[in-house]
């Protein structure tokens, strides 16, 4: 099938097809109602490797704490945590923060205007800067994800592995030439991603129902399931987390992770990572704060396993509850503070902590 020729009898215009599908299909989200390059910007951040769903009460708190990209830099950090807790992928708001930075310094708080322009800011990469130069200032540039990735594949039928550069130049260069036969970008890029999230999803694409169906490689040779390819699995590391956490009354002793690892600059209890599952607290590597807990604390209970799951990693964590008698002055080991409840809840703090905080009874 060739889309793009006119002497073709049976070529169909791919993205008169799909916004017109979109026009129909769309789900009314609130970062569809805006120009503002800023607001599309928190709206394409919130939403990487976040689901529609879980992203939108999080994009309407953030643009209504910080409406203009000059409040965003101006944030506290801390608070800008405490705002994401419960969307991971934290260094996604750090990144956020320092680009809004770098648009208050350098551009006085307007954004650039070209994708060009937007690619230089650090930290928006080419479907970030796709992403708003066609959505607020209707650039013909195209949007390539991993929903457009699925619609090219099928539809056109292209094998190529997504995971590899080629593969990524072959997509890009169909997605660009396809955008030209649009007189809305915008609109035309929106309704490809929309089409792939929730028409030709990955699992069950609904074909039956499909105005490209007739059109489709995958659906005129049974391939869906097949395309598009990916070959590399990602490496799933599994980390084995011992908190120690250590009570007194109703305050908690934290700390802030500091290092360069998961959930930076947000807070947790004392840990101890070890190699394999710990089943007994004087099976857990000996050290300074195992000392202090013989010495200073009572061990009350130890929690389930929970698991919490990350791209890249799966974290099985612990929990030692360690109580240390009202009334007793104690020096915390490791950097941990004792923080009151409410200091506790001020905090940002990665959702295992606060699902197991949530479990302690007082
Ligand atoms: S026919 Fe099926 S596989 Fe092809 S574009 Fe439509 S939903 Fe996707």
């Amino acid at each position: 099938m060739d889309w793009f020729s006119d002497s073709d009898d049976t070529r169909i215009d791919f993205a008169a097809t799909l916004t017109g599908w979109y026009a129909h299909h769309k789900r009314d989200l609130p970062w569809r109602h805006t120009r503002n390059p800023y607001f599309i910007w928190l709206s394409e951040v919130i939403l990487q490797q976040t689901r529609v769903i879980q992203g939108r009460p999080y994009y309407e708190r953030f643009v209504a704490a910080y409406p203009t990209v000059q409040s965003l830099a101006d944030a506290d950090e801390r608070e800008l945590l405490r705002l994401w807790q419960g969307l991971g992928y934290y260094s996604r708001a750090r990144n956020m923060h320092k680009t809004a930075k770098y648009i208050a310094g350098e551009f006085a708080g307007r954004f650039p205007e070209s994708y060009a322009e937007l690619l230089k800011l650090p930290g928006v990469g080419t479907y970030t800067a796709a992403a708003i130069a066609s959505f607020a200032f209707d650039e013909k540039v195209a949007v390539v994800d991993g929903n457009v990735y699925r619609v090219l594949a099928r539809v056109f039928g292209i094998e190529e592995d997504i995971t590899t550069t080629t593969a990524k130049k072959t997509f890009s260069a169909l997605a660009n030439r396809l955008i030209q036969q649009s007189d809305n970008p915008a609109t035309y890029n929106q309704a490809i991603m929309e089409f792939g999230a929730i028409q030709c999803t990955p699992v069950s694409p609904d074909c039956l129902l499909c105005p490209l169906q007739q059109q489709c490689h995958a659906y005129l040779t049974g391939r869906q399931r097949m395309l598009p390819v990916k070959s590399k699995k990602t490496a799933v590391r599994e980390r084995f987390f011992n908190y120690i956490v250590i009570r007194q009354g109703d305050r908690i002793a934290l700390k802030e992770r500091t290092q360069k690892d998961i959930w930076q600059h947000l807070y947790d209890f004392c840990l101890i990572e070890t190699e394999e599952p710990m089943e007994a607290f004087r099976e857990l590597p000996e050290g300074r704060v195992l000392n202090w807990v013989l010495q200073e604390g009572i061990l009350k209970g130890l929690s389930d396993e929970r698991t919490h799951v990350l791209t890249h990693q799966k974290i099985r964590a612990r929990f030692w509850l360690v109580e240390v008698p009202e009334g007793r002055k104690v020096e915390l080991p490791d950097g941990l503070t004792f923080c009151k409840p409410s200091e506790t809840e001020r905090l940002p703090k990665p959702i295992l902590v606060v699902d197991y905080l949530k479990s302690l009874r007082f």
